[in-house]
């Protein structure tokens, strides 16, 4: 898909339905049609240095994470094993945060038996991908998808919602279409949960109908697109690792 020199927000192929697409797919679309061209299409990286320490923390979070909900490691246990691997300080400051957010849900909602019946679980359905942090069996036997994040307030916070509901409409695709072992027939998921290991708090939603109409329609606007026009101005711009990098207001670059 080679970029139109006299337009190059334009390419020559429509994107398709065979187009893998995941959450933060649309969402880099949301922010700007050319980035999402940039980043997703072209893959093209920004030049300057691997922005890696975030990825890193939150990896190491989630492994965290798994060990003690999932491989039933006591609190001690993953301190000394973590901490012997360097990462005693990132314990200390977020993933006690994450456990103590993680207890604190659990008793204020009276949830005696919270199920994590994956961690980590990824999908594909019609060529829409992703991968989930874990889903929890709520008590009236329906699940609320979870997704551990650096915190709840961010500078985008409606993506979040969105970031899960696109997780619910696929995982309850495949609920309705094969099943998933360990999950009860007929239950769905009906609700969100973004918890926030920086600050120990946690965000509950019910999945809305609305959102998942925006979302389908999201989908297909990005199957069908030809142009990816710029928000060069827009408060995200400041944002926007291409910026001053590759952005058309700045200057075009790359090997195309
Ligand atoms: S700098 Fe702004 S206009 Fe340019 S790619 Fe980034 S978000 Fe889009």
């Amino acid at each position: 898909m080679p970029l139109n020199p006299e337009d190059p927000t334009r390419i020559t192929k429509i994107l398709g339905e065979e187009r893998f697409i995941s959450a933060s797919q649309i969402l880099d679309y949301e922010k700007c049609p050319f980035y999402f061209l940039m980043a997703r299409v072209y893959k093209e990286k920004p030049e300057g240095e691997e922005k890696d320490w975030g990825a890193n923390i939150g990896k190491e979070v989630h492994n965290w994470h798994e060990g003690f909900f999932n491989v039933s490691k006591s609190f001690e246990d993953l301190e000394r094993e973590y901490g012997s691997q360097g990462y005693g300080e990132i314990f200390g400051k977020y993933c006690k945060n994450l456990i103590i957010a993680e207890l604190r849900y659990m008793h204020e909602k009276n949830r005696k038996i919270m199920i994590p019946i994956f961690v980590e679980y990824e999908f594909e359905i019609d060529h829409l991908v992703g991968r989930i942090d874990r889903l929890e069996l709520r008590p009236d036997g329906n699940l609320t998808v979870v997704e551990v994040k650096p915190a709840v307030q961010w500078k985008y916070p409606k993506n979040q919602r969105w970031q899960l509901t696109f997780y619910a409409m696929q995982i309850n695709r495949i609920l309705s279409k094969t099943g998933i072992p360990g999950i009860p027939s007929g239950a769905k998921v009906t609700h969100g949960r973004i918890v926030g290991y920086k600050d120990a708090s946690y965000d509950e939603f019910k999945i809305n109908g609305r959102t998942i109409k925006t979302i389908n329609q999201r989908i297909q606007t990005i199957r069908n697109a030809e142009v990816f026009p710029l928000k060069y101005g827009q408060p995200l711009c400041k944002y926007c690792e291409y910026e001053d990098q590759h952005c058309l207001e700045t200057n075009l670059k790359g090997d195309f």
